[in-house]
């Protein structure tokens, strides 16, 4: 469908949705575009910038760190949509932003033309889909018109703006999905060649510990389906072990590293999950709803994290050395764990602090 069609047929949605007074429910159209912005990622070596279809996202992870790092600045939009707190409420609104390609390509030349050194050199010249919402979540809303418009419109999003970054500049792509439907689209990734890598979130393989941590996510056993489907296709596959959980025991992280082997990744990304705000509070009440109790001790101070976050990335360290992964793990150590207090729990602060520069300044894998 040509680009002009489809962006009057949203535009024709959110008209008919306000009439029916649709404007309420936080799902609906978002009224800025959606572009290729920097971002800020510190220490990650995701990408030097990002593209997000949407404000919010509809798999509500409990732990996610979005909503309190980036949605929360946008507190007094949101309230026009019905949405009071947008930390306790996360994962229930989706606010789609809208398609102007005149806006995209503008940012697309800018990033195109940034000078290499003007960016940071773990980005690979890439643009993550994406970094504070999923590119291939389902949009649920109650109206099954509304419904369909936005999902067709968030397809739309994603593959045209695909589309002109492979024809209209040089810039690597960084597909992060918890989803299957990123099936839809093998096809045109692999018209990107080298210039695309695709990966999943896989801090798992257990489905019931994500249906606590990450309740509205497809299941970590419909996640390495789609990636042994993306190395079947001939694409370049990656994986984020993240975050782990303090319920991972050793051999789940084993059975999780074994499989991820054979999947013959460029990279494998691994940090264990943090403390953000509400984030634990969110996850002890998710899982009580279930009935299930949860090794949330880890969380009871910063040093008890440090302490379990050092254990985590050492024994996913020793794992990786028996996978033949040990080369291509790229840890994430949170900056915290650099600081007074993390330094003076470790036997050997000199080559403990060697060993986070390491991490921290490592620039992970691109396909030639
Ligand atoms: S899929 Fe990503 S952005 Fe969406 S809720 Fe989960 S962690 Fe957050």
């Amino acid at each position: 469908m040509p680009a002009t069609t489809l962006y009057r047929k949203c535009l024709v949605s959110k008209e008919a949705a306000t009439k029916n007074g649709h404007s309420a429910v936080p799902v609906n159209f978002w009224p800025h575009a959606a572009v290729i912005a920097p971002n800020n990622f510190v220490y990650k070596s995701l990408s030097n910038w990002s593209f997000n279809i949407a404000v919010g996202c509809s798999h509500g992870c409990t732990f996610c760190y979005v909503p309190n790092a980036a949605t929360i600045k946008q507190g007094a939009a949101l309230a026009r949509f019905g949405v009071r707190d947008p930390d306790a409420q996360w994962g229930k609104y989706v606010l789609l932003r809208e398609w102007d390609e005149k806006k995209f390509l503008s940012s697309l030349n800018a990033a195109e033309d940034t000078p290499s050194a003007q960016l940071k050199p773990d980005g690979n010249r890439a643009v993550i889909y994406c970094s504070t919402t999923d590119p291939y979540q389902s949009i649920y809303h109650p109206d099954i018109r509304m419904r369909k418009e936005l999902g067709r419109a968030a397809r739309y999003l994603v593959t045209r703006s695909l589309e002109l970054i492979r024809d209209n500049s040089t810039l690597n792509v960084r597909i992060l999905t918890r989803s299957p439907l990123a099936r839809l689209d093998f096809d045109l990734y692999k018209t990107f060649g080298p210039r695309l890598v695709f990966g999943m979130s896989l801090p798992t393989l257990r489905d019931d510990l994500a249906h606590i941590y990450e309740p509205k996510a497809p299941a970590p056993s419909q996640r390495l389906a789609t990636l042994k489907a993306a190395k079947a296709a001939g694409l370049h596959v990656y994986v984020a072990m993240a975050p782990t959980y303090p319920d991972s025991d050793k051999a789940d992280l084993a059975r999780t590293l074994e499989a991820i082997a054979e999947l013959d990744p460029i990279t494998v990304f691994m940090e264990p999950i943090n403390i953000r705000a509400e984030n634990v509070q969110r996850i002890e009440a998710h899982a009580r709803t279930l009935g299930r109790t949860l090794n949330t001790e880890v969380f009871a101070s910063p040093e008890e994290w440090q302490m379990y976050a050092r254990q985590s990335l050492k024994t996913v360290h020793a794992l990786a050395k028996e996978y033949n992964l040990a080369s291509r793990l790229h840890l994430w150590p949170d900056k915290t764990l650099g600081s007074q207090t993390s330094l003076k729990a470790v036997p050997n602060q000199v080559t403990y602090k060697r060993w986070l520069d390491r991490k921290w300044s490592r620039i992970s894998e691109w396909p030639k």
